[in-house]
């Protein structure tokens, strides 16, 4: 395949660029496009000769576009219209106007590009983003495939459900690319692209979604029941996932007063806590308030493995808070260090932040991202000849199969 020249849309530190870069296919990202001036400053210092736009995407022109003549966009748009936490605005919420800029600016692109990546959180699959995302993909005449795929998937010990399309301009289609005026929904008919695809929705015993609801079952310790920890128990037990202490660095190399989890913070959030091992093959998402807040944000690491958690946790709530306290200590609980952070996000050994960004910054943006090596093996997936024909999506439902209902 000749070099394809890709545009990296809300490009952040670059989590698609490094795909891109696993992936092994033969490309350039001929311009990143983001406003955040912290992820962006992380982005050149990593990537110093891509060009990188700090404008906002819906203030472009539709010129600018068309010189950079691209054969494939990729994109995480923002994800909080479409999170529970985001009060779902969806299509009508402003941070999607850049989003909704861009499906209308597809069609009228003097060259259709041939691929299509985009990322985005749970919830995506059901918004009328979707929706509008899709029908510009068939009015363009693409043909495209969406799943769910979590880090786990592919054998690393952090969850991250998220959404994914991967689309490609079908061959039958393609003259429709050397249009002056660009593709238009009349242009083309439906050929069905519609029908062959389909969403590999997870099945209800998903691994990596937290129980729905806990109260009137019985509490073992630490506020988790014996489902919780039966699904805990079995997510270790997963030989086909790798270990924490994979993904670990040295310990001497870390700081441990930086990372230790505070008294205060024991006390209170103590029985909230997701706690994993170096032997856990399993952790869970790490989001942007990783290191701030507690609750939902991150697993943190058992360093001392003399005690039990079963120990120290079973009716510590009967105790003063000076023992509750001098009891968690003996853990040894510290939160994972970016680096770590970054490993359980595929991010390469080659990736760094500069200096003066702060621990909290790096959480932040590292949080935002996405994981490096799930994106490379769509892109694998998406640049096979197989794409859009059966043997693909055979090989899409292997990558997400445990979400995989239809
Ligand atoms: N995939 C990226 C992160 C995407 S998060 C990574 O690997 O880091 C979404 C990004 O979109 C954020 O960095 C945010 O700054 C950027 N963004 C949001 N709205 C934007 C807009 N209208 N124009 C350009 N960038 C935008």
């Amino acid at each position: 395949m000749e070099s394809l020249r890709v545009l990296e849309l809300y490009s952040g530190i670059g989590g698609m660029h490094y795909a891109l870069k696993e992936s092994g296919i033969s490309a350039q990202v001929v311009a990143a496009v983001d406003i955040n001036t912290t992820a962006n400053e992380i982005y050149r210092h990593n990537f110093p000769d891509t060009p990188l736009w700090n404008k906002t995407i819906e203030g472009i022109p539709l010129d600018d576009f068309n010189k950079l003549s691209f054969d494939m966009i990729m994109m995480s748009p923002p994800c909080q219209p479409f999170t529970r936490l985001g009060l779902q605005g969806d299509v009508a919420d402003p941070r999607c106007k850049s989003f909704v800029f861009i499906l209308e600016l597809l069609p009228r692109l003097c060259k259709l590009p041939t691929y299509i990546l985009l990322e985005n959180v749970k919830g995506f699959e059901s918004s009328s983003a979707r929706d509008y995302l899709i029908k510009t993909l068939s009015g363009c005449g693409y043909t495209y495939q969406e799943c769910m795929i979590s880090p786990t998937n592919v054998g690393i010990p952090n969850s991250r459900l998220r959404y994914f399309l991967v689309a490609k301009m079908s061959a039958e289609n393609s003259s429709i690319q050397t249009s002056d005026k660009g593709c238009s929904f009349s242009h083309v008919t439906d050929s069905g692209f519609h029908e062959r695809s389909s969403v590999l929705r997870y099945k209800c015993q998903n691994i990596d979604q937290p129980s729905e609801d806990n109260s009137n079952v019985h509490v073992l310790y630490k506020r988790e029941t014996q489902m919780d920890s039966q699904k805990k128990t079995n997510q270790n037990k997963d030989l086909s996932v790798q270990q924490i202490q994979d993904y670990l660095e040295p310990q001497m190399n870390i700081d441990m007063e930086l990372y230790l989890l505070k008294p205060k913070t024991l006390l209170r959030y103590g029985s909230i806590l997701d706690i994993v091992q170096p032997h856990s093959r399993r952790s869970v998402c790490f989001t942007k308030g990783y290191g701030r807040y507690v609750e939902g944000t991150g697993s943190v690491l058992q360093c001392c493995m003399e005690n039990e958690i079963s120990s120290v946790f079973t009716n510590l709530d009967q105790l003063t808070e000076e023992e509750k306290l001098q009891k968690m200590l003996k853990l040894n609980l510290r939160y994972f260090t970016p680096r770590e952070v970054a490993n359980l996000m595929g991010f390469p050994q080659s990736f760094s932040f500069p200096e003066d960004i702060s621990i909290i910054q790096q959480y932040r943006v590292l949080g935002n991202s996405l994981n490096v090596l799930v994106v490379a093996r769509l892109l694998q997936l998406m640049s096979s000849e197989h794409f859009g024909h059966s043997e693909g999506e055979k090989q899409f439902s292997v990558l997400g199969n445990e979400y995989q209902c239809s």
